[in-house]
């Protein structure tokens, strides 16, 4: 029997971007149960399962225990030589911008702080991006057309405020469990509450939807259109905000009148019934309490960026931002997607949520006193691993993420790494896709073992904190960054003793000569001790003299982040799928999550209850395809595409539409040799954000 005292640690779940607060109970070394942070404003208390599940999910089985160079174990000495070696040697031979890092909205944001500084400051290549490319950046493209920055305008309790909720491509029941449970809970409460549920797909989210709109697969634009002619036609605009606080309206809705003057025939494009159409313009119309909800059913799109627009300018014509229950809102995918862009961990942005003016990068180089500072955007995802695949990339160092499983394109993804001189994957698990490519392989930490801070969906900075020993001889990330960093030469600006002395500064970063200009500032926390660190309370930022206490809602003055102060309204034309269905393949494909899965399912795949909720990969159909094509219900079927094929077992589903099926996205060859969805999808991205189409791909459907 275990006789040691019982220990609780309050700390963040690693998945969703939700970001609920975590007490984590601990007897020795062993984590034996979590349970939701009462004085956690994002969840109250509450956990999914996923976050309930969490002590089934660790131990030492499967992790990286040493460094490798060439397969062989090696000391953390020689790991970190070679790993400096072979990127000093391709730069000398080749430049800064034959080296690149791939990084994860896993990472904590100090972990992002030190990868971005030492490429975009030291090595001079702005080459740095992330998976969150594919899972947020037509979101974070949008917010800066409309608002001049990536700030979601509202928090939480906004939810709770609204008198209409509408979601719009987002499967919160599943992939943001306890924002849906708390949207249940105001129903419960407030029946009058009207929710609106936009996806294809007949979701868990539905269950508590007033009204479904089961729209056609990419025309979430022409919807939001019609909503503005709507709007304009039957006098619901705010014109005193319009006048005082926006530009562009007029030319705005001049588009849309263009392509969707006609209720009728937008109705019949949308694929959905005239009155179910006209029920939510007059929902929307007169309900100022509205939020709009929005998730990856919008961002991973061709379109994506100006879908993300439209939504936002029904939200500006009718004065409904940053208001109390009343706001666009923006739920992000991974536990700190939002904390990496702080740090500009994407290759469009530098940091503090800079881009690459000449001013900015300037600003950034005198503070962090930079020798060699990157000038211009680098690669983003896609572009990245085609220019490994041409050669021009020679190195990359992958760090907390499976590119193989999460990138369209599998096959093409393991021909760049084949290909590459230099593949680094920093990693907590022994055996993913990606680490069969790893020339050198760095054992990391992770959830329960590391310290540091992410940022949720409603820009609350919150800690997770260390309470396990590393296994093995796992080390931080930003601990072995620093050490590559000063193999590299770079030891000064790499001295960090700890994560509270990186945050520091990335917080002084974020006030250096910002006079209100820049939204993200969280100067107020610069000088945290290393204890105040420890018990940072959540805090939404920004966090400044200003606002010392954070801010909950962000432009309540109708004052923007844009040179003229204006939020912008874009001009949008709706555009159909890149990805073109033809007769070799009909099928309109669809991925995402399931509700007890995470990702390539390295952590989830563990655990016996939640392989429970869904055992295998599976291909969910509508019955007349079923039918037409000769599958039978739980029977086995093959989707392939030109680029692969997928197997999976087949589930009858009255909700998807006619002709569309919906993947999976978790399984990796670990688990299946057949089980990868997105070597289907292809590689079209949105020419604004450059996030990937996995959503609307085509693929042809048969029975084994
Ligand atoms: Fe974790 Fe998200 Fe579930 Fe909260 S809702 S417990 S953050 S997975």
């Amino acid at each position: 029997m275990n006789k040691q005292a019982k220990r609780k640690v309050s700390t963040t779940c690693p998945y969703c971007g939700v970001g609920c607060g975590v007490q984590a109970s601990i007897q020795g070394n062993d984590l034996i149960a979590t349970t939701g942070d009462q004085r956690h404003s994002a969840n109250l208390g509450r956990l999914c399962i996923k976050g309930s599940k969490l002590p089934e999910t660790g131990g030492h089985a499967g992790r990286l225990l040493y460094p490798q160079v060439a397969g062989q174990r090696v000391s953390w000495d020689q790991a970190v030589k070679s790993a400096a070696e072979g990127l000093q040697g391709i730069i000398d031979r080749h430049g800064p911008e034959s080296v690149a890092f791939y990084l994860s909205g896993q990472l904590l944001t100090e972990d992002y702080y030190v990868a971005n500084k030492l490429m975009k400051g030291f090595i001079g290549s702005s080459h740095v991006d992330t998976n969150s490319r594919l899972c947020m950046a037509s979101t974070v493209a949008g917010h800066k057309r409309a608002f001049g920055a990536d700030a979601v305008p509202g928090c939480y309790e906004d939810l709770e405020l609204a008198d209409l909720l509408v979601l719009v491509g987002s499967n919160a029941a599943w992939n943001h469990p306890v924002l849906y449970q708390r949207i249940q809970a105001a129903k419960q409460e407030r029946p009058e509450l009207k929710v609106v549920v936009i996806d294809p797909r007949r979701t868990a989210t539905c269950d508590l939807a007033d009204l479904h709109l089961a729209l056609k697969p990419g025309t979430d634009s022409l919807l939001f259109n019609a909503l503005l002619v709507h709007l304009a036609e039957n006098q619901y605009l705010d014109h005193e905000f319009i006048c005082n606080s926006t530009d562009h309206f007029t030319d705005s809705l001049l588009t849309a009148l263009a392509e969707a003057a006609d209720l009728k025939t937008v109705a019949s494009q949308l694929d959905v019934p005239e009155h179910q159409l006209m029920t939510f313009f007059n929902w929307f119309a007169e309900t100022p309490k509205t939020v709009t909800l929005f998730s990856q059913g919008v961002n991973q799109s061709s379109s994506g960026t100006d879908k993300v627009n439209a939504l936002i300018n029904c939200h500006l014509a009718t004065g409904r931002v940053g208001k109390p229950g009343s706001t666009p809102f923006s739920l992000t995918g991974q536990p700190n997607a939002m904390g990496g862009r702080e740090v500009g961990g994407l290759a469009n942005q530098l940091a503090a949520h800079m881009g690459f003016s000449s001013e900015e990068v300037t600003l950034v180089e005198e503070f962090w006193q930079a020798p060699r500072m990157a000038r211009q955007e680098g690669y983003k995802a896609l572009d990245l691993f085609k220019a490994i695949h041409r050669g021009d990339i020679k190195a990359i160092w992958i760090q907390g993420t499976n590119p193989l499983v999460s990138l369209p394109d599998s096959q093409f993804v393991r021909e760049a790494l084949e290909k590459c001189e230099l593949v680094i994957v920093s990693e907590a698990m022994a055996e993913t896709d990606t680490m069969e490519f790893a020339d050198i392989a760095l054992p990391a930490t992770t959830w329960s073992e590391k310290n540091g801070t992410v940022t949720n969906s409603e820009r609350r900075i919150s800690r997770q904190r260390g309470f396990l020993p590393a296994p093995g001889e796992a080390r931080h990330d930003w601990q072995i960054l620093c050490q590559v960093a000063k193999a590299l030469g770079h030891g000064e600006a790499f001295n960090y003793q700890s994560p509270a002395a990186i945050f520091r500064e990335h917080a002084a970063l974020s006030g250096f000569k910002n006079q209100g200009q820049r939204c993200f500032d969280i100067s107020g926390l610069q000088h945290l001790t290393d204890q105040a660190y420890e018990s940072l309370q959540p805090v939404q930022w920004p966090v400044n003299s200003s606002n010392p206490l954070g801010t909950e809602r962000l432009f309540t003055q109708g004052k923007f982040f844009t040179a003229s102060q204006r939020a912008q309204f874009l001009s949008i034309q709706s555009r159909p799928p890149e990805q073109k269905l033809d007769p070799a393949y009909p099928f309109r494909l669809n991925t995402g999550r399931i509700r007890d899965q995470w990702h390539s399912m390295t952590r989830t795949g563990r655990s016996a209850a939640l392989m429970q909720h869904r055992s295998e990969p599976f291909i969910e159909v509508h019955p007349e395809d079923a039918a037409q094509v000769g599958l039978q219900d739980q029977g086995l079927a093959r989707v392939s595409h030109p680029q692969g094929e997928y197997l999976g077992r087949v589930r009858f589903s009255e909700g998807q539409r006619p002709g569309e099926i919906f993947l999976p996205m978790h399984w990796n060859r670990q688990f299946t040799g057949k089980g990868l969805c997105n070597q289907l999808i292809e590689q079209i991205c949105d020419p604004v954000s450059g996030q990937p189409e996995s959503k609307q791909g085509r693929v042809q459907l048969e029975a084994l």
